[in-house]
């Protein structure tokens, strides 16, 4: 009788699909979307933190344009392209942040 060493391909066809479906219940179970049935309900920690820092890009830059010009910019609109090289947008909803008459720079939809 040959001698078996390591494992045969069925062996190893069985334990990748058994870690498939792990991987695939666990993915499900952490997917707030999975759950909710509407992927754009509940953001991603990802998305979230993204709309954060885009805010935060934007707020810096008027805080910046204040600096230079001993205001705070209008709209957004001036801020580029000196200041931003592009106005960046919602990841999420790609919708206009707000930036309001405090001068605050918000998302309309996650807020800040
Ligand atoms: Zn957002």
């Amino acid at each position: 009788m040959r001698q078996k060493n390591g494992f045969s391909l069925l062996e190893l066809l069985i334990v990748v699909a058994i870690l498939s479906a792990i991987l695939i219940s666990v993915t499900n179970i952490l997917d707030v979307g999975a759950i909710t049935g509407n992927p754009l309900a509940e953001p991603t920690d990802w998305e979230l933190a993204t709309c954060r820092f885009n805010q935060n890009v934007v707020q810096n830059a008027t805080e910046y344009f204040g600096i230079i010009h001993g205001r705070y910019p209008l709209n957004m609109s001036e801020l580029y392209p000196w200041y931003l090289d592009r106005i960046p947008r919602c990841p999420v909803w790609d919708i206009p942040y707000i930036y309001n008459e405090f001068h605050l720079v918000y998302c309309p939809h996650h807020g800040r």
